[in-house]
């Protein structure tokens, strides 16, 4: 072939060629770029050409932006990760608290149910069945609990069995002063008055042994409240009236009373108790210093004594009753120097050492209520209020109320000194009464031998009370036969009486 024409086949097939290029590169869509960038993401290329047309990113930057957003999205999803960790870590947490909170619960719940089954008991045991079988039924589970359901079947039984006690006015009434704790050092001959506490002092032994009786023959403590009530009458006076007390047959109720807890000095060196406190466990107690001056406290009186009897014996109590402390006020309360004569009140340290013993003692005297004791006044300067004035008895029970009543808080009980009533066998009259009655006395409480002698009217009760002391049980024991055996409890150590 001739070269000029195979010349221009070459000419010919170069502009050809230039000719598909141009169409290619002015034609053909996408195909502009580089051919490196098709190889990137869709999404970067796109984040590229958004910041392009956004901020006209020079395309050039594209290669650097790209990694860096890729380390941002990781470290965000590393964030969300942790994020998510931590969330069901706190959820787990949340669960475990959740599920000791439940058992905690339960374990309480079951605690209470234990708790209210011991004081149903309790109850049941102080003939109190309707206070024992509302306790169980107040437990939560108590539908599908069918022991608790037989329980509360056998009290409402017992409870149908109980007996009206027949006449009110037939109740016994002991009473005892401070126990003697020594008696080598009660009796002796120095000590403040060996033969007056011979005839009207019992010894703790002598006390324990007659608790024994009672219980052995069926006696069962009631309060004072228990025999008679106070109420709103219709005419919205209030009065008193008779209380029913229901007992199981051969079961007799009887009140106790202690005159005098007040430790006074001269029993001081005795052989008795020094003062009524708290004891460790929270509950009152005596203390008590011995001939060698080791100080300790318990049984040395009759509180302790019938508290802890009644641990043992819960069914001598009647819904938890104990007994009376009759206290007087001119040498203070309960074993505590309260009264204000015994300090010089313008004088600010002494009269602080007044304010402390107030304190002491009316913490004493909260925790013996609590206990279930019961105070009464026995005034307070310890006269005879039936040979008193009026203008006595307005002055002895004023000085009362302002310095023991602070300390007891009130009461509604009075004990004669000397069991002297003001009155005689046939009722109460006069200003002395009216006195006693607008100061909130209800209940009055004189001595009398008798097995019973109770006075119960609109307007007060009176009670006739038999002393279990030294001079009762040698003098004339028969007096006290109903309770015990004089003989066999009296204490050994005890002198002839005269
Ligand atoms: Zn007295």
């Amino acid at each position: 072939m001739d070269k000029n024409i195979i010349r221009v086949f070459v000419i010919l097939g170069e502009l050809l060629v230039i000719l598909v290029l141009t169409f290619i590169i002015f034609f053909v869509p996408g195909s502009s770029g580089n051919a490196s960038e098709t190889s990137t993401s869709g999404k970067a290329l796109a984040a590229v050409k958004l910041s392009d047309t956004d901020s006209g990113t020079p395309a050039v930057s594209i290669a650097a932006v790209v990694p860096d957003k890729e380390a941002t999205e990781r470290a965000r999803l590393e964030r969300e990760r942790i994020a998510e960790e931590a969330r069901l870590a706190e959820e787990a947490r949340l669960e475990e608290e959740r599920i000791r909170l439940e058992e905690e619960a339960r374990a309480e719940a079951a605690k209470k149910t234990a708790g209210a089954e011991e004081t149903a008991a309790l109850q049941a045991n102080m003939y109190d069945y309707d206070a024992a079988i509302e306790t169980l039924k107040a437990v939560p589970q108590y539908e599908t609990r069918d022991d608790l359901k037989a329980t509360v079947a056998s009290y409402e039984s017992a409870r149908d069995k109980l007996v009206k006690w027949e006449d009110n006015t037939q109740i016994s009434h002991l009473f005892v002063h401070s126990l003697i704790v020594d008696t080598s050092r009660a009796f002796r001959k120095g000590s403040s008055q060996p033969v007056g506490y011979n005839r009207y002092m019992t010894t703790v032994g002598e006390f324990k042994a007659m608790l024994e009786s009672l219980y052995e023959r069926g006696y069962v403590l009631v309060s004072m409240h228990d025999i008679a009530e106070r109420y709103i009458d219709e005419d919205g006076t209030e009065k008193l009236r008779k209380k029913a007390i229901y007992l199981p047959e051969g079961k007799t109720p009887f009140v106790l009373s202690q005159d005098d807890v007040n430790y006074y000095a001269y029993m001081e060196n005795d052989g008795f108790a020094d003062k009524l406190v708290i004891g460790g466990d929270g509950r009152p107690t005596c203390q008590y210093t011995d001939v060698d001056g080791n100080v300790t406290f318990g049984e040395y009186d009759v509180l302790p004594i019938v508290d802890n009897f009644l641990l043992e014996h819960p069914d001598f109590s009647y819904r938890g009753a104990k007994g009376i402390l009759a206290v007087t006020g001119y040498e203070g309360a309960l074993g505590y120097d309260t009264g204000w004569h015994m300090y010089d009140l313008d004088d600010p340290a002494q009269k602080a050492k007044l304010e402390a013993e107030q304190e002491a003692a009316k913490k004493v005297a909260d925790a013996i209520k609590a206990d279930g004791w019961e105070f009464a006044s026995h005034s307070y300067t310890h006269t005879d209020m039936k040979t008193n004035s009026f203008n006595k008895v307005v002055y002895d029970t004023d000085k009362w109320e302002r310095e023991v009543q602070p300390i007891l808080g009130e009461t509604d009980l009075y004990i004669y000194p000397f069991g002297s009533d003001i009155c005689d066998w046939r009722g109460y009259k006069g200003d002395k009464y009216e006195y006693l009655k607008k100061a909130g006395f209800w209940y009055f409480c004189n001595v009398d031998a008798s097995r019973y002698w109770i006075q119960i009217t609109d307007n007060y009760m009176r009670m006739g009370r038999i002393n279990a002391d030294g001079e009762r049980m040698v003098k004339t024991p028969q007096k006290l036969d109903y309770f015990f055996d004089s003989a066999a409890i009296l204490d050994k150590s005890r002198p002839a009486l005269g």
